[in-house]
């Protein structure tokens, strides 16, 4: 079982080509972000955030065994909370937030994240540098602390926060010195690279080594539509680290689907029963322009 936990759509892909490029890729659930960088949509953009939400909400329709839907909105505009609410009764099941302009301590922030603790949702945040190359001081991992203030919301860090990666490991260990076990714990990790490549297998290392497979979860970071071969390569990634820090069996479980589903919740629990049964493809080699790029959104 493999889920995908963290796929951008464009506005330019249908059911279709999502599934047909999760089976291509051997990934059994997708967990599909509304689109807000691609044309036509913009986080300062609310109405433009409102009609990317719908069109998730369309997608996913029929099709959760394999596909979960998250919102995006901007919590800093007034009309958040009940943005995130209509997209939930719409039909998505989480929401994912970009600290752009805002910080997740701010007092404007807050009620879109109680509603969300209300709800009980999975979020997902993005944490670290940003694509943008603006909003990287809005998205320091401990700036997440704020969310401790809702109980009830589980949090996925998106790209284990590099370059703060160390900041992210101290965040999520928090938690573990206070009891809480991986899949009770506030704040659970994505390894969407994230770390450039020089960096990947050290930073994995010791992600696992303090906080372990439980705190961890797979997600391509794709831009939809995509071919299968390109999730399918980002897989593979990770594959090779697993394979050359000889993480066994029950710990990559944990990785490609455990730590998602346990963060899904609810919303998981259509997942499995249309599982894909792909093997494992093998990683592509990197070419010399993607080798040094950092991949966060
Ligand atoms: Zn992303």
């Amino acid at each position: 079982m493999i889920i995908d936990a963290h796929l951008h759509c464009t506005g330019r892909e249908t059911a279709d080509d999502v599934l047909q490029a999760l089976d291509e890729a051997g990934i059994d659930h997708g967990v599909l972000l509304a689109p807000f960088l691609s044309d036509g949509y913009a986080l300062d953009d609310p109405a433009s955030l409102r009609r990317a939400n719908a069109h998730l909400a369309r997608l996913v329709a029929g099709h959760r065994d394999r596909l979960t839907g998250l919102a995006v909105v901007n919590p800093s505009d007034a009309a958040a909370a009940d943005d995130l609410r209509a997209a939930i009764d719409a039909g998505l099941s989480g929401c994912k937030m970009v600290p752009s302009g805002w910080y997740p301590y701010d007092e404007r922030v807050q009620p879109t994240f109680a509603l969300a603790a209300e709800l009980r949702l999975p979020l997902l945040f993005h944490s670290g540098i940003f694509i943008d190359g603006r909003s990287g001081r809005f998205c320091r991992p401990s700036y997440f602390e704020a969310l401790r203030d809702h109980p009830g919301v589980r949090v996925t860090l998106a790209h284990l926060s590099w370059p703060w990666t160390d900041e992210a490991i101290a965040v999520g260990l928090i938690d573990r010195i206070h009891g809480r076990s991986g899949a009770d714990a506030l704040f659970r990790f994505d390894l969407s690279f994230g770390p450039p490549p020089p960096y990947r297998l050290e930073v994995l290392r010791r992600a696992l080594e303090v906080l372990g497979p439980e705190s961890l979860q797979f997600g391509s970071d794709c831009f939809l539509p995509c071919a299968g071969a390109e999730i399918a390569q980002r897989r593979g990634w990770l594959l090779e680290l697993l394979d050359q820090l000889e993480v066994d069996a029950d710990a990559r479980a944990q990785i490609w689907s455990g730590t998602a589903a346990t963060w899904l919740g609810e919303a998981a629990s259509g997942i499995g029963r249309s599982a894909c049964t792909k093997a494992a493809p093998r990683p592509a080699r990197l070419g010399r322009r993607t080798r040094m790029r950092p991949l966060c959104c």
